[in-house]
């Protein structure tokens, strides 16, 4: 399982949940996994459907979601097709005759496609091993994203003669919606596998503002070299924000329902291919587009439901890099739901459900709560919150942090010191980085060493200079020191507050002080990548993720060797990108 894992996919572990729901496909178990977005789901068909044998395939809702999934797989050295209206006869009829003959590995098909009494005359003399429902929310009517045909199309899959598994993924399911999933495809209560909905990397916030216009312009200016989507609830105000932009030299493009499946093919593609890096459109954009490097998603509106909102917001970021999810509301979207629910030709009981989903989402543009695990607790109610220490009511200037325990660990660190120290010493002893000097000191054999490896320099800085601040410790010149009034905190009769610190927003902003990443390399590897991809028609990301590129630019390999050991590196990739990449990293070595 592993070595499929890293012998195509170039990566070393699996993520939370991809193992265990691979372990249930190799038994033959039918199975759901709700896994976060950008979690990883792919994975959980793709790694044992190349292991089983046979032709997998995948049941995709859109086309554009079919393209660009097989085109990852191809960038990867794996047999993949999909087959839809967009393909020629010619081109069906190849695809057909290589099923046949059993060369695919995977095949993508929209449901409609069991409509075609020929495909299924043709899929049932396929070696098919395994059957996978991606965006398997679809299948639920009580799901934001209901699709007849996705329901439809099960008892078809199931009167196919061959004894296949069935996996089914999805990102936002209530668990109302599990549980219908659960029952349509047969899948047992024990066979679902969940992680945590949460992801780290969001950085949510609401802005209840009477400007977006203006705060997007802002927005946008200010983040220069990233990629981002606009959400807005109609096509007029997706023409209007672009104009604007366009009017502020900020080139994008626009996505909506009423433009030429031309049109919007082009508007993806130069999406997808970074040659234009802000989306306008209306929320027909996003599901097919699986664009890993997306920094941020602004909704203009409020969407209607929490699960519409988080599919949406949780684009960005799939490869694990900080992203902004922020949310522009102003009352006037309320009214336009409450329309949009009570015009509705739906019966009462589905008008209520609707209705009370709105609330949710209204209380959380509301909320004074953490907005991450608002969300969190919207999907899985029994999940102990936490406070997410990002979001923008976590960082709000009048809220405050208890930051005893942190204070703590700074003073015995600085008390067991063998000498007097400086700044950065302390810092890098409490996140246990090691040096010479640390070495020579034995700082290492300290019990603080490392202690507070889960913060990062600024956050440090940061509680250092408040304890300064209240007068615990004192600064000499940059050499820190304690004061007396440290025994009344050790004793714990004092607690210290402090406005909250861990704000990876202002840290993207400085971006060079992302630890170790070489950005001036990182931007050469930006470069080649985009040659490489139109030299190729593949997606930049397709070829390497940003998180890939940033690791090349913090690790510099030298030699193959090192670059297998990256995680996004496989043999294919290896073998046939690398080459490249390792020639700018040298030349660029031989430059500085
Ligand atoms: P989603 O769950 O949203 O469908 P994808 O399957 O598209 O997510 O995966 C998101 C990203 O995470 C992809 O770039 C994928 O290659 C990467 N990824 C998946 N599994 C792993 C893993 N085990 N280790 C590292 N990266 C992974
Ligand atoms: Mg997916
Ligand atoms: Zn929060």
């Amino acid at each position: 399982m592993e070595s499929t894992l890293s012998h195509y996919f170039g990566y070393d572990t699996f993520r939370p949940g991809q193992k265990e729901i691979i372990t249930k496909v190799m038994n033959h178990q039918n199975a759901l996994g709700v896994l976060p977005t950008g979690g990883g789901k792919s994975i959980c068909y793709q790694v044992p459907g190349l292991m089983l044998g046979g032709t997998t395939i995948v049941i995709s809702p859109l086309i554009s979601l079919m393209k660009d999934q097989v085109d990852q797989l191809k960038a990867m050295g794996i047999r993949a097709a999909y087959l839809n209206s967009s393909l020629t006869q010619k081109q069906q009829k190849e695809i057909e005759a290589q099923l046949r003959k059993g060369e695919l590995q995977f095949l993508y098909v929209a449901p409609e496609r069991f409509d075609n009494a020929y495909f299924v005359q043709m899929v049932q003399q396929l070696n098919i091993p395994l059957v996978a429902f991606d965006e398997a929310h679809c299948i639920s009517k009580w799901g934001h994203d209901f699709r007849p045909s996705y329901r439809d199309v099960i008892h078809k899959v199931f009167a196919l003669p061959q004894d296949f598994t069935i996996v089914a993924l999805t990102a936002t399911a209530t668990i109302e919606v599990q549980k219908d999933i659960m029952d349509r495809l047969n899948i047992n209560k024990n066979d679902e596998i969940k992680t945590s909905t949460k992801r780290r990397n969001l950085v949510f916030q609401v802005n209840p503002t009477y400007q977006r216009q203006k705060f997007v312009l802002e927005y946008v200016k200010k983040y220069q070299k990233e990629s981002g989507i606009i959400y807005c609830s109609t096509r007029k105000q997706v023409e209007e924000l672009q104009e604007a932009l366009a009017i502020n030299d900020i080139k994008s493009t626009t996505y909506h329902g009423g433009l030429s499946n031309k049109e919007r093919e082009a508007a993806q593609n130069d999406f997808v291919y970074d040659r234009v890096r802000v989306v306008v459109a209306t929320n027909a954009f996003g599901m097919g587009i699986d664009k890993s490097n997306v920094r941020f998603v602004i909704h203009y509106n409020m969407p209607g439901d929490l699960e519409s909102y988080y599919q949406e917001a949780g684009r960005a970021g799939r490869d694990g890099l900080n992203s902004d999810c922020i949310l522009l509301f102003s009352e006037r979207d309320i009214g336009l739901h409450q329309y949009f629910i009570s015009s509705s030709k739906a019966d009462d009981d589905y008008k209520d459900k609707m209705g009370e989903k709105l609330n949710k989402m209204i209380l959380y543009t509301k909320t004074k709560k953490c907005l991450e695990a608002t969300l969190v607790h919207y999907f899985e109610p029994n999940e102990k919150l936490e406070e997410c220490e990002q979001c923008s009511n976590c960082v709000r200037e009048n809220k405050t942090y208890d930051m005893t325990n942190e204070a703590k660990m700074i003073v015995s660190c600085i008390a067991r010191m063998k000498q007097k120290e400086s700044y950065s010493v302390i810092i890098q002893v409490l996140r246990g980085e090691e040096s010479d000097y640390i070495r020579y000191c034995d700082y290492k054999e300290l019990s603080t060493h490392g202690i507070m490896k889960n913060y990062t320099t600024s956050d440090l800085s940061h509680l250092i200079d408040e304890l300064r601040f209240k007068g615990f410790l004192n600064e000499y010149d940059e050499i820190l020191t304690c004061d007396n009034s440290v025994k009344s905190l050790l004793s714990d009769q004092v607690a210290i507050f402090t406005t909250p610190f861990k704000r990876k927003t202002t840290e993207k902003v400085n971006i060079n002080t992302v630890e170790g990443v070489d950005r001036a390399l990182f931007d050469e590897l930006i470069a080649v990548r985009k040659q490489l991809s139109e030299d190729l028609s593949i997606p930049p990301v397709s070829i390497f993720s940003d998180f890939t590129l940033e690791e090349f630019a913090k690790r510099k390999p030298e030699s193959k060797q090192d670059m297998i050991l990256i995680d996004g590196v496989g043999s294919y990739k290896l073998k046939h990108y690398c080459p490249m990449f390792l020639e700018t990293i040298q030349s660029y070595k031989a430059k500085i």
